[in-house]
């Protein structure tokens, strides 16, 4: 495989383009913006779903998957970059949870460390907890990674690659297709022709398919966040009521998310979502109406049918592959996502059974 080229410059993309140039390969990205600044950053960084147990067997083989190769990771770009993505295993305890039954028999299926707590003892490990919960679980090996700098260190790993290109301020319009294959892109800056290209273009992945006439059902979730900065022991440990957490970074921000919200591809912070943070991170650590929010964002998460990703090629377009759709989960899932994309296109072993995610049978081809 001589040239591939990646779509998109977040989290999956970057990954992607990294896993297979560290196998040799030569890797042309194409970022519209600037890499990493779209849902990757915009991210909470667990390194978990949000409720594990909700979700299908194919999104916890991956999660699992990236879950033990995470500090990994981590540690690789920080020799590689000098920056720390922050791999900070906090565990996460989520309270008042009606499921706590499903959750304790999904513990039990998957051999995870998932454990009914003392409300008591919560307090006392978290003295900034509200008073008043009734019942605490607790997964104590849950990480948080700080995405924004987890996608500075991919960037900054990438450019160091001699066999990688980074083009970024230039957005694809379109794939080059030559009779059942599809040899390159077009691009703001011109054609570029190579043996494979992957699409990874996050939310805006099914706007492109379309230019092929497929529905790949890909779409905008919409989801707002609030950050504000504590002391650096205000809160050891993720905290989890009524699907909204808080997550501690290492120097004492907190992370208080999220909406989700269909709002097509805008991704306007709105007074409406702020109020209504603001009191869910009021009723998690009340200490929180003393502090001032010191950022508001959205992103756009790439919203997929059980939040099942796309990975794999697309039949009918040899050449053409998609890794998208992560929705909410696209940094946990991230490093399994990729490793295994990477391990079809290199014709290995793949790391799961790629079923679950093949393309084939998701796509309607609207012609
Ligand atoms: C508020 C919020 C909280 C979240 N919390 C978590 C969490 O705690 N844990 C977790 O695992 N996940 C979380 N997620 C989800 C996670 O952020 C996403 O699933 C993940 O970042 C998707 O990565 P991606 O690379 O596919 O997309 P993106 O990061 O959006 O990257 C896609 C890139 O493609 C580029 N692009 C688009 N169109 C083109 C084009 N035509 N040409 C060139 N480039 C193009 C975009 O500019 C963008 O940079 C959260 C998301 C949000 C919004």
């Amino acid at each position: 495989m001589s040239r591939v080229v990646v779509v998109g410059s977040g989290v999956v993309g970057m990954l992607s383009a990294y896993l297979l140039a560290l196998e040799n390969v030569s890797v042309v990205l194409f970022e519209r913006f600037q890499a990493g600044n779209e849902s990757s950053w915009a991210g909470g960084g667990i390194v978990s779903p949000l409720y594990p147990w909700r979700y299908s067997p194919a999104v916890t083989a991956l999660a699992h998957w990236s879950q033990d190769f995470y500090p990994r990771l981590g540690e690789q770009l920080l020799a590689q970059t000098q920056i720390d993505p922050e791999v900070y295993v906090t565990g996460l305890y989520w309270l008042d949870l009606d499921e706590e039954a499903e959750a304790l028999a999904w513990a039990q299926r998957e051999g995870r460390p998932l454990q009914s707590v003392d409300v008591a003892v919560v307090e006392r490990a978290v003295p900034a907890l509200a008073k008043g919960f009734g019942r605490a679980v607790q997964m104590a090996d849950v990480a948080n990674v700080r995405n924004p700098r987890l996608v500075k260190a991919l960037r900054a790993a990438l450019q160091q690659m001699p066999n990688v290109t980074l083009h970024e301020h230039c957005a694809v319009s379109g794939f080059i297709r030559e009779g059942g294959r599809i040899t390159g892109v077009h691009t703001a800056q011109g054609d570029m022709y190579a043996d494979q290209v992957v699409l990874a273009a996050g939310a805006w992945s099914g706007e492109l398919m379309k230019t092929l006439g497929i529905e790949l059902p890909v779409v905008p979730v919409k989801g707002q966040m609030i950050l504000y900065k504590c002391a650096e022991d205000f809160l050891p440990t993720i905290v989890l009521a009524k699907g909204r957490y808080a997550i501690p970074r290492r120097d004492g921000h907190i992370l208080i998310g999220s909406t989700l919200e269909h709002a097509g591809f805008d991704k306007t912070p709105t007074d409406e979502a702020l109020a209504s943070l603001k009191a869910s991170a009021i009723e998690l650590l009340p200490a929180l109406a003393d502090a001032e929010v010191v950022g508001h964002w959205a992103g756009l998460r790439p919203g997929s049918p059980e939040g099942i990703p796309f990975i794999g090629s697309v039949p009918g377009h040899d050449g053409l592959w998609l890794n998208c759709g992560h929705y909410r989960n696209g940094l946990v899932l991230a490093p399994a996502s990729c490793q295994l994309l990477a391990d079809l296109m290199l014709g290995r072993e793949p790391i799961v059974d790629p079923a679950p995610y093949a393309p084939a049978g998701r796509l309607v081809s609207a012609g």
